[in-house]
């Protein structure tokens, strides 16, 4: 048998030799410097050459080059791959020419925001973990409450996007109206259309996918229409079922509408209905001067979604809710662990974690502060102005070619499709599409609206500018001579 010191000395050699094999981890000065270095002047020829480049590359990228194995490669190989199979494919959403979906772009301060976020590895979601983070991220959610006329009592959290952000609302809402067991099947939730598919998911996953949907009826700007809401939950009510929730938009995604909140409001209150407003893409037009009124009574609703990773123009991964009733949103999210029991010494401060199915998570309040606090705000409500204008401006010039264009919009999403006056209509537009598509300068998606087929126009990626519209409308001038030659 060895002797104890043996056993001991065994073990630390042991330890040495692991300790060896993961060196690398932690690159010392010059080695650091190196890779920063590397991925520093790839980053700039990225962002110099973007206007350069095409939007959009329909090739598909190669499997064989993401596979994980045992053989290493240095960083300048890497970000090869990173430029021909992930940037060179599909949409460059960071581009200007990005007018599909809902863009935004990805602000640069954001991204450095995050590289020092990842650095210093903060944990913000446990006041305990991380004070300062913490209190950073809930200085970010005041500014919000302050924009939005949210009283100070209403708690929120910084989100990975309007998903999580919209299913937090919608839990909080089911646990304050009691919505459980039998009741399920009599609860009511009404909605528009045009309400974001992610409402139906996180209902279905929250448990509610057996409650009655309403679609309330939709006006000529594909607004809800309050009248119809207040006879469909008149009707509700008569037939002893539960009315508790309206879910309205701010900026839908097909078409950009704006809900008449402070009419839905007057239902909601009167009704005892819980208000919810998804602004994933519209919120931050609430900073601007020409869209504000729209924006009338939105203090009065009881849960809000905006998404900075839209209007505010950061790196994806970035929603956030606001919610007046602490209590509901806290009954659905607290959580207490024996494990945790240092954390949970001060009873006054909410954690990220008290109102949110995260824990441990990314500590975004970095990439959003850091810009607000170099820019200010002032320069957000611009570059939202402008794209409103530039809207304008693209529609009146589609016009002047032949398109026609959907009604007025309420922000900066809109459509247009050629009138070929047969049935080919939709065959004609999903062929310009297809050929847009093929160039690739610049990109655009598309949508049905009552059977027919149109090409969206979403205009929220920052860089896009009075250039880029006389980019686009170039590339579809040229499109459309060849379509109309044949
Ligand atoms: C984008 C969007 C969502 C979903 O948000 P994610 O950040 O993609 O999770 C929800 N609602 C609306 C109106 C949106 O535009």
């Amino acid at each position: 048998m060895p002797r104890k010191t043996d056993f001991m000395s065994e073990i630390i050699k042991r330890i040495r030799e692991k300790e060896q094999k993961w060196a690398s981890f932690q690159p010392k000065g010059e080695t650091r410097i190196k890779l920063l270095d590397s991925v520093t002047s790839f980053a700039h020829s990225f962002l110099d050459k973007m206007d350069d480049e095409k939007t959009y590359h329909s090739q598909k990228p190669d499997h064989q080059r993401f596979r994980i194995t045992n053989r290493t490669s240095g960083i300048d190989q890497l970000l090869e791959i990173y430029s021909d199979e992930v940037i060179h494919r599909g949409i460059n959403a960071a581009s200007a020419g990005h007018f599909g979906y809902i863009p935004g772009g990805g602000l640069y301060a954001s991204a450095i925001g995050d590289y020092l976020a990842a650095i210093t590895n903060e944990y913000a979601g446990i006041q305990y973990g991380s004070p300062g983070a913490a209190m950073m991220e809930n200085a970010v959610i005041d500014w919000m409450k302050s924009i939005f006329g949210f009283p100070e009592t209403s708690v929120g959290t910084l989100t990975s996007g309007g998903s999580i952000a919209n299913m937090i609302a919608l839990t909080a809402a089911r646990d304050r109206h009691k919505i459980k067991g039998d009741l399920i099947e009599r609860s009511v939730i009404y909605m528009s259309a045009q309400v974001h598919h992610c409402v139906n998911k996180a209902l279905r996953i929250i448990g509610l996918e057996d409650a009655v949907l309403r679609t309330i009826d939709l006006d000529e700007r594909h607004r809800m229409r309050t009248e119809d809401l207040r006879e469909k939950i008149l009707i509700d009510q008569q037939n002893n079922l539960n009315p508790f929730m309206i879910v309205g938009s701010i900026g839908t995604t097909d078409t950009g509408a704006i809900d008449p909140i402070n009419e839905i409001c007057d239902v909601a209150e009167k009704n005892d209905l819980w208000f919810h407003v998804d602004a994933a893409y519209g919120g931050f037009f609430i900073l601007t001067e020409m869209k504000k009124a729209a924006f009338e009574g939105v203090g009065r609703i009881d849960s809000i979604v905006v998404d900075p990773h839209k209007s505010m123009f950061l790196p994806y991964g970035i929603g956030a809710i606001l919610v007046k009733d602490r209590k509901s949103v806290v009954q659905s999210h607290h959580y207490t662990a024996n494990y945790m029991q240092d954390a949970y010494t001060d009873r006054e401060t909410l954690n990220a974690s008290d109102v949110s199915p995260e824990l441990t998570r990314h500590f975004r309040g970095m990439r959003i502060w850091l810009p607000l606090k170099l820019y200010g705000v002032e320069p957000f409500a611009a570059c939202l102005e402008e794209k409103i204008l530039l809207l304008h401006y693209m529609r009146n010039e589609l016009v002047k070619r032949g398109f026609l264009v959907g009604p007025e919009p309420d922000l900066t999403v809109s459509y247009f499709w050629y009138p070929t006056g047969n049935q080919n209509e939709n065959a004609f537009n999903e062929e310009l599409l297809r050929r847009i598509h093929a160039d690739g300068r610049v990109f655009f998606s598309s949508t049905e609206l009552d059977g027919k087929f149109v090409i969206r126009i979403a205009i929220l990626c920052f860089r896009t500018t009075l250039d880029t519209v006389h980019l686009a409308l170039q590339m579809i001038d040229e499109i459309m001579e060849e379509l109309l030659a044949q």
